[in-house]
């Protein structure tokens, strides 16, 4: 069986009927590119940046150590994209620096992602001028993670123009970047369209979209079991993103638990999904699932699994 999926590693994704589907990998330091590459990604759909952040006690890094890593992971994949996502700390993931301590009682709910980098402008910009100067030796892509406002995006695109004339100022070369935004609180899937009017891509974070959605916290044991990717509000939320997109043209990727859970994959595909980003390690499996898979089936029946109010029991038929 190992075998086998490891000589799918150079087929192309392509389902029964013909639809290519992009699979990514999601990689926390850039020396995981060459492994992305190793199992068959065609490209990085999420750089967890905030990984450059964590577990360090003294300085968090300058531009030009982050500028090196980003450099680094482009190198690694070969000439493949590769998207990264702005610094995402806070709640699940916070940093140990003593000066960004979170002492708050629903770190969730705070000042986390893009709120964060929001609030210290400065230090959002030295990222931004970092991916920005990567940029200039390989495709990038830049994520921003949890907007929830219009006025979030607004001050979030004005930083990159900010970094951009920064950089000009300082005869810095750099490169052109698609601007994407993780859809992941139910405010932005709810208000897709304006995202989209932004935005060159988007990436549907299922795992904080599952959470803010239900209200289960993703972290905490005691509430695992309402954890429930298939809730029909969930899947309500991430059909709807899928469906805009693909009116407007523009690519969704879902770069959640979910896009590497292949007990998913045939009722992404049939939600009209072409883009997957996951661990590496899930790639061949989830491949696999697409090679079998025929839309022309699955469209019809993704639309029964949405209107269902048990979607979990539909998804075994
Ligand atoms: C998500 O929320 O689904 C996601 C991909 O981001 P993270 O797991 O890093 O919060
Ligand atoms: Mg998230």
């Amino acid at each position: 069986e190992r075998e086998r999926l490891s000589r799918l590693r150079h087929t192309p994704a392509v389902t029964i009927d013909g639809h290519r589907i992009e699979l990514l990998a999601n990689i926390e330091q850039p020396g995981d590119a060459v492994g992305a590459v190793r199992a068959g990604a065609v490209g990085v759909g999420l750089f967890r940046s905030e990984f450059l952040f964590m577990g360090r006690t003294g300085n968090l890094p300058g531009e030009d150590e982050q500028y090196r890593a980003y450099r680094e992971a482009l190198d690694g994949m070969q000439g493949l994209p590769v998207t990264i996502r702005t610094i995402d700390v806070g709640a699940d993931k916070p940093l140990d620096s003593k000066a960004h301590k979170d002492t708050h009682l629903n770190p969730a709910l705070g000042l986390r992602a893009i709120r964060w980098s929001l609030a210290d402008p400065a230090m959002f910009r030295t990222q931004l001028r970092a991916v920005l100067r990567a940029a200039a030796h390989g495709k990038v892509n830049l994520l921003f993670p949890m907007l929830a406002h219009s006025n979030e995006i607004r001050q979030t695109l004005a930083q990159v123009d900010l970094a951009r004339a920064e950089l000009d100022a300082r005869g810095e070369a750099y490169g052109p970047i698609q601007l994407g935004a993780m859809i992941e609180v139910p405010a932005a899937a709810l208000m897709v369209r304006t995202f989209l009017r932004y935005f060159d891509f988007l990436s549907i974070g299922t795992n904080d979209l599952i959470q803010y959605t239900l209200a289960i916290d993703r972290a905490d044991e005691a509430v695992a079991h309402l954890y429930d990717p298939v809730h029909p509000a969930v899947l309500r939320l991430v059909a709807d993103v899928i469906a805009e997109g693909e009116r407007q043209g523009k690519s969704v990727c879902v770069c959640g638990e979910t896009a590497g859970d292949v007990t998913m994959t045939r009722l992404l595909l049939g939600l009209g999904l072409r883009s997957f980003s996951m661990h590496p390690a899930q790639i061949l499996a989830v491949k696999q699932e697409i090679l079998r898979a025929d839309t022309r089936k699955l469209v019809p029946w993704a639309q029964q699994v949405l209107d269902g109010e048990e979607p979990a029991a539909l998804l075994a038929s």
